[in-house]
């Protein structure tokens, strides 16, 4: 790499240029997911979109793989690569509420937390994931989808206008009155297309919801889980909940007689009238908990319920599917999985994106299931470098197991990179040709690949 042109390119950023063996890079370099090790070449911490055009311009000129960065969390590591460009944005921060119009402008490098904090000023809230250390970015260009889901939809449905630098180094605003076709695609086609710089969300009621989680015990399972799956059939929009096969965690403030017991859990969000009433029903009809912390409490206290539990730097492998129905012989696939869990960080949760997901038609943004009941995701996880090969051996015999049960796609971001093109193809299904067609129009030599790539069409 030409000296120079690096020291042209470090002297035209107004952030940081931070290169290997720089005081600074082993700690920049970091992944959420300790799995991932790369060792880029050079990371640019970009505090605006001028910086991002350089950035872009640089990359695309001296031929370095690129990759993008938000807040990190990728679980294959797409936010970073190897003798490479690392465009960080992680540090654009920045939100603004314009609670008349029920929007929030949010800059790249934000945290789903930091919305949340901004927006609940408001009583209003954007459908994020459920860990306030999660990315916007990251998420949102990939669907998102959390407690708000069946009400609200997915992340990038609410999505309406992104600021965005293309392959060529311009930018762009996408949005229904112009470059409809690039929104279309950003709502859920991930980092394919462009940098987006900054992003406009419509915002939604959210303020004090009635959540939190209920812990049975394991041998409770199937009976919950049965129950579980009539509930959803008929369950309100505002009254969520997502099912989780785990391990009571052996810290405070769980009570120690159940610390390490497996755990099947049922994690509630209710953003409506008579929530307790509705609670209490769903309540009557379970069998007796270990733990029920179901109460009042602020949506981004919700959100950040769990932040603690999921600290970065230990190892992630997951595999996801969308699921339609739930039947008896895939619930004892679970059960038997359940048992074996590798560790007591790793988990299958069932995330419901079935209510406000279904009412947009298939072709209408980038995300095209809109009929699956459940995106499901088996996260193996444990802070012990030496049990990654354990983990990858069990999540992919469970998935592989269950998977014949459930339809062939999965959500982008619960996929690492060892999952194939086809895989990709099938989780866009039948907008995957659309998608193919403007990542030729928006980046033809297709730049921007490392990500769940969408390969240019011919
Ligand atoms: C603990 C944990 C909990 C999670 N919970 C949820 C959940 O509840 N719901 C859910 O939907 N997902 C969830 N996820 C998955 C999460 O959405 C993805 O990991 C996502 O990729 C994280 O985004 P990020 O910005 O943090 O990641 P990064 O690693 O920074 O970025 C990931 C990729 O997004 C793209 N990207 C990032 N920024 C930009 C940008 N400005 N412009 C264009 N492309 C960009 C790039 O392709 C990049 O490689 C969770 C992940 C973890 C680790």
């Amino acid at each position: 790499m030409n000296e120079e042109k690096i020291a042209t390119f470090a002297a035209g950023l107004r952030g940081a240029l931070i290169r290997a063996g720089d005081a600074g890079y082993e700690e920049a370099r970091k992944l959420y997911n300790a799995m991932i090790d790369k060792r880029p070449l050079l990371i640019a911490r970009c505090i605006d979109a001028a910086d991002v055009i350089a950035a872009v311009n640089f990359g695309r000129e001296t031929k370095l793989p690129i990759a993008i960065r938000g807040g990190g969390h990728n679980g294959p590591g797409f936010g970073s690569v190897d003798d490479g460009l690392v465009i960080d944005m992680s540090t654009m921060k920045g939100v603004r509420v314009d609670s008349k119009n029920r929007t929030v402008r949010v800059a790249p490098g934000c945290t789903t937390g930091d919305v949340d904090h901004a927006t609940h000023a408001f009583g209003q809230a954007v459908p994020f994931g459920i860990i306030s250390t999660t990315g916007v970015a990251g998420l949102t260009l990939s669907g998102g989808h959390g407690y708000l889901a069946r009400q609200y939809g997915l992340a990038s449905d609410n999505l309406i206008e992104a600021d965005v630098v293309l392959a060529d180094g311009s930018s762009v605003t996408a949005s229904e009155a112009e470059n409809a076709d690039l929104l279309w695609a950003l709502r859920g086609g991930g980092g394919n297309f462009g940098i987006v710089t900054s992003f406009l969300f419509r915002t939604h009621p959210a303020k004090m919801l009635y959540g939190g989680p209920i812990i049975f015990d394991l041998s409770d399972a199937a009976t919950v889980m049965r129950w579980y799956r009539e509930f959803q059939a008929g369950a309100p929009e505002e009254f969520y909940i997502f099912l989780g096969l785990q391990t009571v965690p052996p810290v405070d403030p769980f009570p120690r007689e159940h610390w390490d017991k497996r755990m099947c859990v049922l994690l509630v969000a209710h953003n409506g009238e008579s929530a307790q009433a509705a609670v209490d029903a769903a309540r009557s009809a379970l069998p007796k908990p270990l733990i029920d912390w179901v109460g009042p409490l602020p949506y981004p206290a919700l959100q950040g319920m769990f932040d603690a539990l999921n600290p970065p730097g230990m190892q992630w492998y997951w595999k996801g599917d969308f699921v339609k129905t739930l039947p008896d012989a895939a619930i004892e696939v679970h059960l038997a999985h359940a048992e074996t869990l590798p560790s007591a960080f790793s988990l299958m949760h069932l995330y419901p994106i079935d209510g406000a997901i279904h009412r947009k038609a298939s072709g209408d943004t980038a995300w095209s299931t809109r009929d699956a009941t459940w995106s499901m995701v088996i996260a193996a996880i444990d802070p012990d470098p030496a049990k990654a090969g354990q983990l990858k051996t069990w999540a992919r015999d469970y998935w592989a197991a269950v998977h014949p049960f459930d339809l062939d796609g999965a959500y982008p971001n619960f996929m690492m990179d060892d999952e194939g093109e086809g895989r990709v193809k099938a989780s866009y299904g039948g907008n995957y040709a659309r998608l193919a067609a403007l990542k030729k129009k928006y980046d033809p030599a297709n730049l921007f690949r490392v990500n769940q790539n969408i390969r240019p069409s011919a």
